[in-house]
């Protein structure tokens, strides 16, 4: 496991375990109040999150991910978050990346 040594390390907003950024979809909250995901780099506040139901589940549950993205995120649009996530990963054949 030195190939992890040096990447660069990210925390997971539903698991809290640390993990490399290309394991976890990456993303931001929006002028709306609404998390979207991040397909291009961009600047800002972004936060990350394994793309399993336990961490989509933990992200609902938890509130790292304000702390992630210094702000508050409402339990509703965390909800609507992870429902887009679903029907996204619902699209995708199994084991394909997402970016
Ligand atoms: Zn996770």
């Amino acid at each position: 496991m030195s190939r992890l040594s040096h990447t660069p390390q990210r925390t997971c907003v539903g698991c809290g375990q640390r993990d490399a950024p290309g394991q976890m979809l990456r993303f931001r909250q929006e002028g709306s109040g609404g998390l979207a995901i991040v397909a291009v780099p961009i600047g800002g506040r972004t936060a990350y999150l394994h793309r399993t139901l336990e961490c989509r589940v933990g992200l609902v549950k938890r509130r790292t991910v304000n702390r992630s993205l210094r702000t508050g995120v409402a339990a509703e649009q965390k909800i609507r978050f992870v429902r887009d996530l679903e029907a996204m990963l619902k699209n995708r054949a199994p084991g394909k990346e997402i970016c």
